[in-house]
């Protein structure tokens, strides 16, 4: 945790998590007009108590599209890896995007890539690299799907803190449906990777066909029993050359109080304001970091950055420019990792 935010949370002392019964959390889930202005606000109240106005800045390098997965929702699914203009990442550009990322003063980075070994390969070789760049002073996240153990444990020990592997939904059916995996077989996987040492992130999808707030509700108490360091909520974005790519948007409201309830429900955690945000809803980020978000992400990846079509060409590609502006909207500061 850095200085400035010790400092915060040591004048306010931790506050407890706020667990809501049912009953409230699908009243919260439902909330418009006052009713969603007051959870917002009492979300950015908890956000303050423990990080003041901090908003943690990361920078994603996204480092391979092909993929070993077939998600319905994701236009890099393996089913269109042949059609999709393919590309890994050499180490020696993911060193060059890293320096970038050290240049904009940012000390987070984000290593991305569809679920393959070979990423996961490079990520292993690039890391130690990226670390003595940055003088041991970085936070290296790594969101390269399920691994095994070993591999996890080899990317730890190369110097990465975090993985973020993501749930997407804790209901088996819309699971099964929607990755073809069985939700206990990826759980497992985020267990594993845990015990091999990272500080954990998930995330889920708000909007799936045949999600209601009944759902979101079982995906808060989900979250509870896994008591992650990360959480994010990204409503859905319909993608071209996907099975799903008729199906409406996500409700952007529905992902913002989702978004406050997880803020008031682990008040320490990072809670990425996310980029499908604004592409459901311009100024939509923004409305996140007001409602208790506290992480935004720029993207550094370059030349390959529009063939990395995790929600399709017209992706909303987050600038730095853009994070500015929502900082300075919503009165927010600019903060490094606070873990380093
Ligand atoms: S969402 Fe991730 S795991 Fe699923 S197909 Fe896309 S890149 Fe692969």
């Amino acid at each position: 945790m850095n200085p400035e935010t010790t400092a915060v949370a040591a004048r306010t002392g931790t506050p407890a998590p706020r667990r809501l019964s049912r009953e409230d959390l699908l009243a919260a889930l439902r909330a418009r007009g006052p009713e969603q202005r007051a959870l917002h606000a009492a979300a950015l109240d908890m956000k303050k108590q423990v990080f003041g106005d901090d908003v943690v800045l990361r920078g994603v390098i996204e480092i391979g599209n092909v993929c070993r997965v077939n998600c319905t929702y994701c236009p890099m699914r393996r089913d269109n890896n042949r059609a999709n203009s393919s590309f890994f990442m050499s180490v020696s550009d993911i060193l060059e995007r890293a320096g970038h990322i050290k240049d904009a003063g940012i000390d987070v980075i984000l290593l991305q890539a569809g679920e393959t070994p070979k990423a996961a390969a490079i990520a292993l070789d690039a890391l130690p690299q990226i670390v003595a760049l940055f003088h041991g002073s970085v936070e290296v996240i790594l969101n390269l799907g399920s691994l095994g153990n070993e591999r996890y444990r080899r990317l730890r020990d190369a110097g990465a803190m975090t993985y973020i592997l993501k749930h997407e939904t804790s209901s088996d059916l819309l699971h099964a449906e929607t990755r073809f995996e069985k939700l206990s077989q990826r759980m497992q996987e985020w267990y594993v990777a845990r015990d091999a040492g990272f500080r954990m992130g998930t995330g889920i999808i708000s909007g799936l066909p045949g999600q209601d707030y009944e759902s979101l509700a079982d995906e808060l108490v989900f979250l509870r029993s896994m008591d992650p360091d990360m959480i994010s909520v990204s409503p859905f974005v319909p993608a071209p050359d996907t099975p799903m790519a008729d199906v409406p948007p996500g409700n952007v409201d529905d992902a913002l109080n989702f978004l406050a309830l997880t803020r008031l429900e682990h008040p320490r955690a990072l809670i990425p304001s996310v980029s499908a945000m604004e592409k459901n809803s311009s100024g939509g980020q923004g409305a996140g970091i007001a409602a208790g978000g506290n992480v935004m992400t720029i993207n550094f990846t370059g030349d390959h950055q529009g063939e990395y079509l995790i929600y399709g060409k017209q992706r909303f590609v987050v600038k730095t420019e853009h994070v500015s502006r929502v900082l300075a909207l919503n009165g927010a500061r600019r903060a490094g990792s606070v873990w380093i």
